[in-house]
């Protein structure tokens, strides 16, 4: 089972977005065609003249009140498929096939986001990445496609390790980064012990394997002067520290 977290992408809109602009152009169109409608409805009245070509001119007025509703569904049906395709190729640039996380892209592109935009002294913001320890291992001892079933059950044990507002993405390989939206340290240090209990004790039932691997967490809290390159330096030197200190632990750089 993929872990299902939503990814957010920010610079398309959503379908609801997008249908609802669609709407009002219709809206501000079937107007304006009604204006038309009515204004030619007005000028043929005041200046009637009883011939064929006259009646003929009234009705075409009236054709914009036909066309431009026509039209107006036939372009947004189609503009509305169109940002469908989009938003689907958007998901897949965007998503870690394997895992069903975001992809290192769309974890990168968040954090720039929230650097831009969220007062970091005020809200706060740290970094954890996440490394499995000796991951080799379980590939040598039990091949790659265990490997695999391996990650997408420790990715499920970091997501359920933190809070609905945390962003967990896969860098790559066996190592994964997570966005958490707090800077206090008594947070922090709980989530971090969280994810490494998690991942330590629930081992990954394959075939008829129980396969048991621990992880090693880095922690960067953000700050004003910071740049996401720096917390993110922090937070893989913090995690250097935890490997060297002997694996299966995490250590916060402040
Ligand atoms: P350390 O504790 O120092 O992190 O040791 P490690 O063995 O986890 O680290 P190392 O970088 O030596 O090995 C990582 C391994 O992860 C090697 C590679 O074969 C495996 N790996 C990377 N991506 C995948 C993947 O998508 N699936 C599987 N099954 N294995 C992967
Ligand atoms: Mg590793
Ligand atoms: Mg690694």
């Amino acid at each position: 089972m993929l872990v299902k977290q939503k990814t957010e992408i920010r610079s398309v809109p959503s379908e609801r977005e997008f249908a609802s602009n669609l709407i009002m152009v219709g809206a501000i169109m079937l107007v304006i065609a009604t204006g038309i409608a009515v204004a030619a409805t007005w000028f043929t009245t005041r200046h009637y003249a009883p011939n064929i070509h006259f009646q003929a001119l009234r009705t075409a007025a009236l054709l914009p009140m036909v066309i431009v509703p026509l039209c107006t569904s036939i372009v947004g049906y189609q503009g509305i498929m169109n940002h469908r395709r989009m938003l689907k190729i958007f998901h897949l640039a965007h998503t870690d096939e394997m895992t069903g996380l975001a992809n290192r892209r769309a974890f990168m592109q968040e954090a720039r986001y929230r650097f831009e935009t969220v007062d970091l002294e005020f809200h706060g913001l740290s970094f954890f990445i996440i490394d499995l320890d000796h991951f080799k291992n379980v590939n040598d001892a039990y091949g790659h496609e265990a490997g695999d079933e391996v990650l997408i059950h420790a990715s499920q044990q970091i997501v359920q390790a933190l809070p609905r507002d945390a962003m967990v993405a896969r860098l790559g390989g066996e190592e994964f980064a997570v966005l958490l939206p707090y800077s206090d340290i008594e947070q922090i240090y709980q989530y971090a012990e969280t994810i490494r209990h998690r991942v330590a004790s629930k081992p990954c039932s394959y075939l008829e394997h129980s396969i048991q691997v621990s992880a090693s967490v880095g922690v960067g809290i953000a700050h004003a002067r910071d740049t996401v390159r720096s917390v993110m330096t922090r937070a893989d030197d913090a995690l250097y520290d935890a490997k060297d200190e002997g694996r299966n632990r995490f250590v916060i750089a402040a």
